[in-house]
Protein backbone atom coordinates (compact mmCIF):
# COMPACT_ATOMS: atom_id res chain seq x y z
CA UNK A 1 0.00 0.00 0.00
CA UNK A 2 1.38 3.58 -1.20
CA UNK A 3 -0.15 6.47 0.82
CA UNK A 4 -0.33 9.68 -0.03
CA UNK A 5 -0.04 12.36 2.73
CA UNK A 6 -0.95 16.07 1.86
CA UNK A 7 0.52 18.37 4.47
CA UNK A 8 -1.59 21.52 6.01
CA UNK A 9 -2.96 22.85 2.58
CA UNK A 10 -4.76 25.49 4.70
CA UNK A 11 -5.97 29.19 3.91
CA UNK A 12 -3.31 30.63 6.12
CA UNK A 13 -0.58 28.96 4.09
CA UNK A 14 -1.53 29.99 0.96
CA UNK A 15 -1.57 33.55 -0.67
CA UNK A 16 -3.02 36.27 1.64
CA UNK A 17 -2.71 33.92 4.54
CA UNK A 18 -1.65 35.16 7.75
CA UNK A 19 1.64 32.61 6.94
CA UNK A 20 1.88 32.68 3.27
CA UNK A 21 3.52 30.09 1.54
CA UNK A 22 4.76 32.23 -2.05
CA UNK A 23 3.08 30.51 -4.93
CA UNK A 24 1.35 28.02 -2.64
CA UNK A 25 -1.50 27.96 -4.70
CA UNK A 26 0.10 26.74 -7.42
CA UNK A 27 0.54 23.02 -6.03
CA UNK A 28 -3.43 22.63 -5.25
CA UNK A 29 -4.15 21.79 -9.13
CA UNK A 30 -1.22 18.75 -8.87
CA UNK A 31 -2.31 17.38 -5.56
CA UNK A 32 -5.94 16.93 -6.67
CA UNK A 33 -4.44 15.20 -10.12
CA UNK A 34 -2.23 12.79 -8.59
CA UNK A 35 -4.44 11.43 -5.49
CA UNK A 36 -5.62 8.74 -8.08
CA UNK A 37 -2.33 7.30 -8.47
CA UNK A 38 -2.03 6.51 -4.45
CA UNK A 39 -4.08 3.24 -2.74
CA UNK A 40 -4.89 5.92 0.22
CA UNK A 41 -5.05 9.82 1.29
CA UNK A 42 -4.73 11.38 4.06
CA UNK A 43 -3.94 14.81 5.25
CA UNK A 44 -2.90 16.49 7.95
CA UNK A 45 -4.08 20.22 9.34
CA UNK A 46 -2.11 22.19 11.58
CA UNK A 47 -4.77 23.08 14.40
CA UNK A 48 -3.42 25.28 17.30
CA UNK A 49 -5.06 26.52 20.54
CA UNK A 50 -5.18 30.61 20.77
CA UNK A 51 -1.99 32.11 22.03
CA UNK A 52 0.15 29.26 21.14
CA UNK A 53 3.62 28.95 22.57
CA UNK A 54 4.81 29.15 18.64
CA UNK A 55 3.03 32.63 18.06
CA UNK A 56 5.38 35.44 18.24
CA UNK A 57 2.36 37.28 19.91
CA UNK A 58 2.85 34.86 22.60
CA UNK A 59 6.19 36.40 23.58
CA UNK A 60 6.38 40.59 24.61
CA UNK A 61 8.45 42.31 22.97
CA UNK A 62 9.42 38.89 19.88
CA UNK A 63 8.53 39.37 16.26
CA UNK A 64 7.78 36.85 13.77
CA UNK A 65 11.02 34.38 12.35
CA UNK A 66 12.84 35.57 15.44
CA UNK A 67 14.44 32.52 16.70
CA UNK A 68 13.40 31.76 20.70
CA UNK A 69 14.70 28.69 22.90
CA UNK A 70 10.80 27.36 23.62
CA UNK A 71 11.09 24.21 26.71
CA UNK A 72 14.69 22.91 25.49
CA UNK A 73 13.45 23.17 21.58
CA UNK A 74 14.64 25.89 19.03
CA UNK A 75 11.57 27.65 17.89
CA UNK A 76 10.82 29.84 14.76
CA UNK A 77 8.16 32.61 16.16
CA UNK A 78 5.56 32.52 13.83
CA UNK A 79 2.63 34.66 12.95
CA UNK A 80 -0.46 33.98 14.27
CA UNK A 81 -2.01 30.94 12.41
CA UNK A 82 -4.31 27.80 11.85
CA UNK A 83 -5.73 29.16 14.94
CA UNK A 84 -8.64 26.18 15.90
CA UNK A 85 -11.81 27.20 14.67
CA UNK A 86 -10.20 30.16 12.78
CA UNK A 87 -11.28 30.30 9.09
CA UNK A 88 -7.62 30.46 7.83
CA UNK A 89 -7.24 27.17 9.70
CA UNK A 90 -9.71 25.55 7.25
CA UNK A 91 -8.31 23.62 4.10
CA UNK A 92 -9.01 25.31 0.98
CA UNK A 93 -12.00 24.82 -0.56
CA UNK A 94 -10.34 24.04 -3.87
CA UNK A 95 -8.65 21.17 -2.61
CA UNK A 96 -10.54 18.17 -3.38
CA UNK A 97 -10.72 16.03 -0.16
CA UNK A 98 -13.09 12.97 -1.63
CA UNK A 99 -10.40 10.69 -1.11
CA UNK A 100 -8.96 12.41 1.86
CA UNK A 101 -9.85 9.27 4.55
CA UNK A 102 -8.38 10.68 7.58
CA UNK A 103 -7.26 14.15 8.82
CA UNK A 104 -4.25 14.26 11.69
CA UNK A 105 -4.84 17.32 13.53
CA UNK A 106 -1.32 18.60 14.92
CA UNK A 107 -0.03 21.76 17.11
CA UNK A 108 -2.74 21.34 19.71
CA UNK A 109 -0.16 21.20 22.69
CA UNK A 110 -0.04 25.13 23.08
CA UNK A 111 3.41 24.17 24.53
CA UNK A 112 5.76 21.91 22.06
CA UNK A 113 5.16 23.08 17.59
CA UNK A 114 4.22 20.24 15.21
CA UNK A 115 6.16 20.83 12.08
CA UNK A 116 5.53 16.74 11.20
CA UNK A 117 2.26 15.22 10.85
CA UNK A 118 3.20 12.21 12.67
CA UNK A 119 5.15 14.03 15.68
CA UNK A 120 4.96 17.08 17.58
CA UNK A 121 8.37 18.33 17.87
CA UNK A 122 11.49 16.73 20.25
CA UNK A 123 8.80 14.02 19.38
CA UNK A 124 7.05 14.95 22.71
CA UNK A 125 3.73 14.14 21.09
CA UNK A 126 2.66 11.26 18.74
CA UNK A 127 -0.37 12.00 16.46
CA UNK A 128 -1.03 8.06 15.34
CA UNK A 129 -0.54 8.73 12.52
CA UNK A 130 1.88 5.75 12.11
CA UNK A 131 0.04 3.45 13.62
CA UNK A 132 -3.14 4.49 11.40
CA UNK A 133 -0.50 3.35 7.95
CA UNK A 134 0.34 0.35 9.73
CA UNK A 135 -3.05 -1.02 10.27
CA UNK A 136 -3.50 0.19 6.67
CA UNK A 137 -0.68 -2.11 5.66
CA UNK A 138 0.95 1.00 4.34
CA UNK A 139 4.88 0.36 2.93
CA UNK A 140 5.64 3.35 1.23
CA UNK A 141 4.52 7.08 1.45
CA UNK A 142 4.54 9.82 -0.18
CA UNK A 143 4.74 13.48 0.76
CA UNK A 144 3.21 16.75 -0.60
CA UNK A 145 1.66 20.06 0.67
CA UNK A 146 3.00 23.06 2.56
CA UNK A 147 5.69 24.48 3.30
CA UNK A 148 8.43 22.10 1.79
CA UNK A 149 11.12 23.49 4.31
CA UNK A 150 8.98 22.69 7.01
CA UNK A 151 5.95 20.53 7.62
CA UNK A 152 6.30 18.40 4.58
CA UNK A 153 10.14 18.00 5.51
CA UNK A 154 9.67 17.22 9.35
CA UNK A 155 6.63 14.39 8.03
CA UNK A 156 8.76 13.02 5.31
CA UNK A 157 12.12 12.69 7.49
CA UNK A 158 9.65 10.68 10.04
CA UNK A 159 8.08 8.60 7.58
CA UNK A 160 11.50 7.33 6.97
CA UNK A 161 12.36 7.33 10.21
CA UNK A 162 9.39 4.83 11.20
CA UNK A 163 10.57 3.14 8.52
CA UNK A 164 8.56 4.06 5.50
CA UNK A 165 10.00 3.49 1.81
CA UNK A 166 9.35 7.90 1.74
CA UNK A 167 8.74 9.94 -1.00
CA UNK A 168 8.55 13.66 -1.58
CA UNK A 169 6.10 14.32 -4.33
CA UNK A 170 8.27 17.55 -5.93
CA UNK A 171 5.84 18.92 -7.93
CA UNK A 172 3.31 19.68 -5.45
CA UNK A 173 5.80 21.37 -2.41
CA UNK A 174 6.40 25.14 -2.40
CA UNK A 175 8.83 26.39 0.40
CA UNK A 176 8.69 29.33 2.67
CA UNK A 177 12.22 29.88 1.67
CA UNK A 178 14.03 27.93 -1.30
CA UNK A 179 17.46 27.89 0.18
CA UNK A 180 16.46 26.38 3.36
CA UNK A 181 14.52 23.96 1.39
CA UNK A 182 17.70 22.57 -0.74
CA UNK A 183 19.76 22.10 1.98
CA UNK A 184 16.67 20.05 3.48
CA UNK A 185 16.26 18.04 0.34
CA UNK A 186 20.06 17.15 0.78
CA UNK A 187 19.56 15.80 4.48
CA UNK A 188 16.01 13.60 3.31
CA UNK A 189 17.77 12.39 0.18
CA UNK A 190 21.06 11.49 2.19
CA UNK A 191 19.28 9.39 4.84
CA UNK A 192 17.70 7.43 2.03
CA UNK A 193 14.45 9.54 0.85
CA UNK A 194 13.34 9.77 -3.30
CA UNK A 195 11.67 12.32 -4.97
CA UNK A 196 9.17 11.69 -7.53
ZN1 LIG B 1 1.82 25.98 13.09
Amino acid sequence: MHALIIVDIQYDFLPNGSLAVPLGDEIIEQVNRIQQDYDLVVATQDWHPAGHKSFASAHAGRKPFEIIDLNGLEQVLWPDHCVQGSAGAELTDLLDTHRVEAIFRKGTNPEIDSYSGFFDNGKRKNTGLTGYLRDRDVTTVSVCGLAADYCVYFTAMDALEQGFDTYIVEEAIRPIDASGYRDKRATFLQRGGKLR
